[in-house]
């Protein structure tokens, strides 16, 4: 089988139809959580990938939207834009949202928004929080998303650590034989540096592991989130990629 694997997507349509085009065959999407959340177009995006055959899990911004999770800890910027999204739910996406699992165990591989120890919060930065976070699921590899950026942690046993890749872009990756967490990176908010939409093609039968990155006119989305009088910050961070 072969997975489109996206993750934050946070309501930027632009991007995600972006992806979509881009993205050779696939079977079904994986969509690893934060459909919505800072961007314009929160019920667009969740339409649109209801088109698919897919699977979908909740994350800290899906939660924030629907009320289940208290905003205070969130930086201003965030709070504003989850004030804004609550407004512009419709009752189908507040469905949709709140029918959405923290974790999934799909084709062998499991499934967590931020880690697979604490799936909705967690952030995994770093090879020491990825190591400790290998207990905490059976399967030989969990994907992950909520950093916004793309990574390969591999657990190396025999030296009790793990190491972290950035892997190259636009070739497949063997997934070998060790344990993984992967991070697909993010379609609607790029964190890397790269503004970029970023995205995975996950084969389940050659085993390989691709990511990809695709332009898209991110001035649309900046204009629409004028438009909506979402925060300044939000509308610059698109275009540096942080
Ligand atoms: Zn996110």
């Amino acid at each position: 089988m072969r997975y489109l694997i996206l993750s934050d997507i946070h309501a930027n349509l632009v991007a995600l139809q972006a992806v979509l085009a881009d993205a050779p065959g696939f079977d079904e999407i994986w969509c690893l959580g934060d459909l919505v959340g800072y961007g314009p177009n929160p019920n667009e995006c969740i339409e649109r990938i209801q088109e698919f055959p897919h699977v979908s899990l909740a994350g800290n911004h899906d939660w924030a939207a629907l009320g289940r999770l208290d905003i205070r800890n969130f930086n201003t910027d965030a709070r504003a834009a989850t004030v804004w999204t609550r407004s512009e739910l419709t009752p189908g996406s507040r469905e949709y949202l709140s029918e959405l699992p923290t974790h999934l165990e799909r084709d062998g591989f499991c499934m967590a928004h931020a880690s697979p120890r604490e799936p909705v919060w967690e952030y995994i930065l770093d090879a020491n929080v990825a190591y400790a976070n290998f207990a905490h699921f059976p399967n030989r590899i969990c994907l992950v998303g909520h950093t916004h950026i793309p990574l390969i942690f591999e657990l190396n046993d025999r030296r009790q650590r793990c190491e972290a890749m950035i892997p190259p872009l636009n070739g497949a990756v063997k997934l070998g034989t060790r344990r993984m967490i992967i991070n697909p990176g993010s379609v609607g908010q790029p964190r890397d540096g790269d503004p970029w939409a970023s995205y995975a093609l996950l084969d389940t039968e050659e085993m390989t592991w691709e990511f990809c990155r695709i332009a898209y006119p991110l001035e649309i989305t900046q204009e629409r989130m004028r438009a909506r009088d979402l925060p300044r910050r939000l509308i610059d961070r698109l275009e540096i990629g942080r």
